[in-house]
């Protein structure tokens, strides 16, 4: 497979950490978190999919075959992220777009693909000032540059409120699975659509 792009994500849910957000999609029938990376509250990149195979977290346009999916633990509607995540995401992404020479532009957030119906990954990440925080440095490839959350030169995510956005709802649910029912009827029907968990959780 070639990535050619990266989009981020948030969950959308609360998820304690990344091993809940893969249990959660192993639940769903699915082979493996959807996701290629997730990071955590803390900061902690962990390895989820192999980009080996096709990821399950963008159908729009493809990009299951020719993206990888960086996915932020929470619901980023509805809070900012982490001081932690705000650090590491910029530098996680610089780090895959130098290795697999893949241009800032194609830097996407999941509701800037064409064809994606989402929010996601929230209203509070900004993808033109994180593209802007990346600059022109993603552009040559660089096999050998690791994929790690430490790096000292990558750039940091600068804080630019997002705008407030009109969201379409498609229904309320008291269980997590009904919900996921109702978000997969409208996937079936090529609408992208996202579980937005209770805020308390
Ligand atoms: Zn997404």
């Amino acid at each position: 497979m070639k990535h050619s792009y990266i989009i981020v994500h948030h969950t959308g849910a609360e998820e304690k950490d990344a091993e809940r957000v893969r249990r959660y999609h192993l639940s769903l029938g699915w082979r493996d978190v959807g996701y290629n990376f997730v990071v955590e509250r803390d900061g902690r990149v962990v390895n989820g999919r192999s980009l080996d195979i096709p990821g399950a977290h963008c159908l729009a346009a493809g990009m299951n075959h020719r993206s990888i999916g960086v996915a932020l633990i929470g619901n980023l509607d509805n809070h900012p992220p982490t001081r932690p995540q705000v650090e590491t995401l910029p530098s996680l992404l610089w780090s895959l777009a130098h290795r697999f020479g893949i241009p800032t532009e194609h830097v996407l957030g999941h509701r800037e693909v064409p064809g994606a119906a989402t929010a996601c990954p929230g209203r509070f990440v900004d993808m033109t000032a994180l593209r802007r925080a990346l600059g022109g440095r993603a552009k040559a490839p660089q096999p050998d540059a690791p994929v790690s959350g430490g790096r000292r030169d990558a750039p940091v995510l600068p804080e630019i409120p997002a705008p407030l956005l009109w969201r379409v709802q498609a229904g309320a649910f008291q269980s997590r699975e009904a919900a996921e029912r109702q978000a997969r009827r409208l996937r079936d029907l090529g609408i992208d659509a996202l579980v937005v968990a209770p805020e308390d959780i």
